[in-house]
């Protein structure tokens, strides 16, 4: 399968009073067309930094990508001038914010903030654009959408709300899409349709989805490929099977085994006592392994030593002592 996105070696910094946090710190994964990686960490991880360094979003200062690459089908998106960046966001990269409050503009109709996001991208007459924006309404299943397009945000439930978001985010036909889990405050029903729908979007498009989350049960569902994250590092990557049935590094054994299952046995109750550890604080993270305060299976060498990538069969990536 071809590559659509290729990540290398990323590190995005913040300069703080209190220090440099390197809140993303050298991390690899390649994206193919079509497919869904889902990237998985607790928060303080670094997975949101990840997500706004691929849309060039991060705030500078005090943020800055210090060194890597973005390579969006073949092309590094970091050498790019702020201009040319702006065509590319939306067109062929795009962003869904699960974030109700701030994802929708409460001022402009929906069929405003459609088209306007489609306007901003590709220079078609008026008339285009409104047959475009109907277009990708319908296809996120607004009923009635052409007179739905009049509306205004707060006259739409939350599930059709979130269904404009994605019309949004696909109404330029994004080659990568990213998206952000569903907020722990929305109602299980709308989470659910949310999942629904973004699946609906990446099998009718074909688009390379992103799916940053900390719940494994929904990457399961959703996702292809996992890529896991501590501490601003990726510590295990491989397919959804690999990671389920042959979890390697020690954080995702536990992160693992700390998900419900049918009945509770000693290993996960271990593993909760592992997770409710200290997360280390971003500003100064653990040397060498930054997991080893918290990991079982600590050896001398782990706070001494980073713990390289290894390959530990084709395309599952571990990085820990133990390989
Ligand atoms: Fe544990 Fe050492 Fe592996 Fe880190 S490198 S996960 S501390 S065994
Ligand atoms: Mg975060």
């Amino acid at each position: 399968q071809d590559v659509v996105l290729r990540v290398n070696d990323l590190r995005t910094h913040f300069q703080t009073r209190w220090g440099t946090v390197k809140a993303v710190d050298g991390i690899s994964f390649d994206l193919r067309r079509g497919e869904t990686l889902g990237i998985v960490g607790e928060s303080g991880s670094g997975k949101s930094v990840t997500m706004l360094s691929l849309m060039r979003l991060i705030p500078i200062p005090p943020g800055r990508i210090v060194s890597g690459s973005i390579e969006l089908d073949g092309q590094d998106i970091l050498q790019l001038s702020e201009s040319e960046m702006n065509r590319i966001r939306g067109s062929k990269i795009g962003l869904i914010i699960q974030d109700p409050m701030t994802s929708l503009n409460p001022v402009f109709t929906i069929g405003n903030q459609v088209s306007e996001a489609i306007r901003i991208h590709q220079d078609i007459p008026k008339r285009s654009i409104m047959e475009q924006a109907l277009s990708v309404l319908r296809k996120v299943n607004i009923p009635a959408a052409e007179s739905r397009m009049r509306d205004y945000p707060h006259q739409m439930s939350g599930g059709m709300r979130q269904r404009v978001v994605g019309a949004i985010g696909i109404s330029c036909q994004p080659e990568v899409l990213i998206a952000d889990e569903p907020t722990t405050s929305l109602d299980v029903t709308i989470q659910a349709q949310y999942l629904a729908l973004l699946k609906d979007l990446q099998r009718d498009s074909n688009v390379a989805l992103i799916f940053i989350t900390h719940d494994f049960g929904i990457v399961a569902k959703m996702c292809d490929r996992v890529a896991v994250m501590y501490a601003g590092r990726i510590v295990e990557q491989g397919s959804v099977r690999d990671i389920f049935n042959n979890p390697s590094h020690p954080y995702t054994e536990a992160l693992l085994a700390s998900v419900p299952k049918m009945e509770d046995d000693v290993e996960r109750l271990y593993s909760i006592m592992i997770l409710a550890g200290e997360v280390p604080s971003p500003l100064n993270p653990p040397e060498g392994c930054h997991f080893h305060p918290r990991c079982p299976f600590v050896m001398d060498r782990c706070s001494l030593e980073d713990p390289q990538v290894k390959e530990v069969s084709p395309g599952h990536r571990v990085a820990c002592h133990l390989f």
